[in-house]
């Protein structure tokens, strides 16, 4: 019997939603103008549509159209944040402001951008976080001194789910004269954001994490006083008002724009169903198997994530037995050996017990069925798993 494939993978990516791609279509073959190009109907008609767009993905956040700024990615989005204010407020004089303060459990999408400024001279201070994933609010106010000029938590976590307490972040940072960066490229689309309540200076956004193509993301950047000002990363013809030169791509600017719409109306029933779906394959996990512990806060969390620790089992081995389930451990696989996830570290896993950890994406089109396919085949697996290494206990 073929059994069906299972995507349970959803924070690495989503499949772009059937109403998004056909909103983006006309856009690659009927309506190809350059939306830079002023002089003629194709050029503006493609032009509307991005301006469409960019009212859309305002509206999900609570922002302004001209705040948003189109990138590739949240990696981009990330990079031009954290580097661009960093070369603007870090080399304004001898008394510049040189200190960043982020966290430990980051996406290396920001990690790896302070890892570049720390050799640039800047100095980043990395806040750990408690068992059960938040950052202590306490801690961060004492990492803050007058050198800080940057603050960057993100809102979701893409491995364990937990959401950080951003409005209190936020309103510390503005009591604090800092400027604060937040990754949400999990969390908006699933859960509200507004850049206004929380204090957020800027927002990376993501699209193929909310059901839009791969390669777009935006930058919410903050207009208003004081001013903000980003160096760009990437110069050329001064598009997006000067901050990210470059043709932009009007079909994926489209998806976006729909994508963020669809969230929009959407996310309150999908949230619910979602995490309705979650509480099932937990709770169908735990009655069947004992040893399994859920890491990160359970309550502070995305709807759509799950992250379980098996005692005694290999989440990899784990993997290896559900073939036709996608899932992930989030431990980065080096040359020779396997090295646990760095969140679950941050939380206080011991090194085994880090890499006996799968994450569980669901997401939009995830079914109850697919759920009770998934809780009899992983629980079938860790069984096995667990006879397996009893018998050579023995032996
Ligand atoms: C996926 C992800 C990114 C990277 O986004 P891309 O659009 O793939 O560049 C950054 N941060 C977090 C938290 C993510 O989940």
């Amino acid at each position: 019997m073929n059994r069906p494939r299972i995507y349970m993978d959803y924070h690495a990516t989503t499949p772009v939603d059937p109403r998004v791609f056909k909103a983006m279509e006309p856009y690659f073959s009927e309506l190809y103008g350059n939306p830079a190009s002023k002089n003629h109907s194709f050029g503006r008609e493609a032009r509307d549509a991005v301006e469409k767009a960019r009212e859309q993905i305002a509206t999900l956040i609570g922002a302004k159209p001209r705040e948003i700024i189109f990138t590739s990615g949240a990696t981009e989005s990330n990079n031009l944040a954290l580097k661009g204010v960093a070369r603007v407020l870090g080399r304004t004089s001898a008394s510049a402001k040189k200190h960043i303060v982020t966290v430990a459990t980051e996406h290396r999408a920001v990690l790896d951008p302070c890892e570049v400024l720390a050799r640039e001279g800047f100095e980043v201070t990395y806040l750990g976080v408690r068992a059960d994933g938040l950052i202590d609010l306490a801690e961060l106010a004492a990492a803050i001194t007058d050198r800080t000029f940057l603050v960057s938590v993100m809102q979701a976590n893409n491995e364990i789910g937990v959401i950080q307490k951003l409005e209190e972040i936020g309103a510390y940072c503005r009591d604090r004269g800092v400027v604060f960066h937040v990754d949400g490229a999990q969390a908006v689309g699933k859960i509200p954001v507004d850049v206004g309540a929380m204090g957020i200076d800027l927002l990376s956004i993501s699209g193929h994490k909310l059901y839009a193509p791969k390669g777009i993301g935006a930058l919410y950047v903050r207009s208003g006083q004081p001013r903000l000002t980003l160096q760009s990363q990437m110069d050329g013809g001064g598009h997006e008002q000067g901050l990210r030169s470059g043709t932009l791509p009007t079909p994926l600017i489209v998806a976006l724009g729909v994508a963020c719409d669809i969230c929009q109306t959407e996310m309150d029933a999908e949230a619910d169903t979602v995490g309705a779906l979650r509480d099932q394959l937990l709770h169908g996990i735990l009655e069947a198997v004992d040893g399994v512990q859920v890491n990160g806060s359970l309550e502070q969390r995305l709807p759509g994530n799950l992250n379980l620790c098996f005692g005694g089992i290999e989440a990899e081995s784990l993997l290896q037995k559900v073939p036709d389930i996608a899932l992930s451990t989030g431990s980065a696989c080096t040359t020779a050996n396997l090295q646990p996830s760095h969140v679950l570290k941050a939380l206080g896993l011991g090194h085994e017990a880090a890499l006996s950890s799968v994450r569980f994406g669901l997401g939009r089109y995830t079914t109850g069925e697919e759920i009770e396919l998934v809780i009899s085949q992983v629980v079938e697996a860790v069984k096995e798993l667990r006879e397996k290494s009893l018998l050579s206990n023995f032996s």
